[in-house]
């Protein structure tokens, strides 16, 4: 198992993204639950399941938001992600997970043109 795969090493970056997203934005952001995730068609990838993180976050501090995402994603993954999104409440306005994935071409497409993603 990649060390990065043990549960131990998943529960540290989990409270270290926290941490850091919180600083980042200046204000309590929780990391309820951090996911790795492997699809049918090949895609792999690091999800965040976030509260308290909102659209408008995610569009002012993106690029940050990003490279803490990608940081999580190699520790865990050993790769990096190419496809970087936000999947937003049915308010539009709440985010309720940030996602890094290292993307197959053709989620990578879909991802881009998904109407509840703000890919980033
Ligand atoms: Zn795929």
């Amino acid at each position: 198992m990649p060390p990065g795969l043990r549960p131990s090493s998943l529960v540290k970056v989990r409270k270290q993204v926290e941490s850091n997203l919180s600083s980042l934005l200046g204000k309590p952001v929780g990391v309820l639950q951090l996911t790795v995730f492997a699809m049918p068609c090949g895609c792999v990838g690091v999800s965040l399941e976030t509260r308290n993180l909102v659209k408008e976050d995610v569009e002012v501090f993106g690029p940050k938001i990003k490279e803490l995402v990608r940081s999580a994603a190699r520790r865990i993954l050993e790769d990096k992600p190419n496809v970087y999104y936000a999947r937003l409440a049915p308010s539009g306005y709440d985010v309720v997970s940030v996602t890094g994935r290292v993307a197959c071409d053709e989620c990578r497409e879909e991802l881009e043109d998904a109407a509840d993603l703000l890919t980033f």
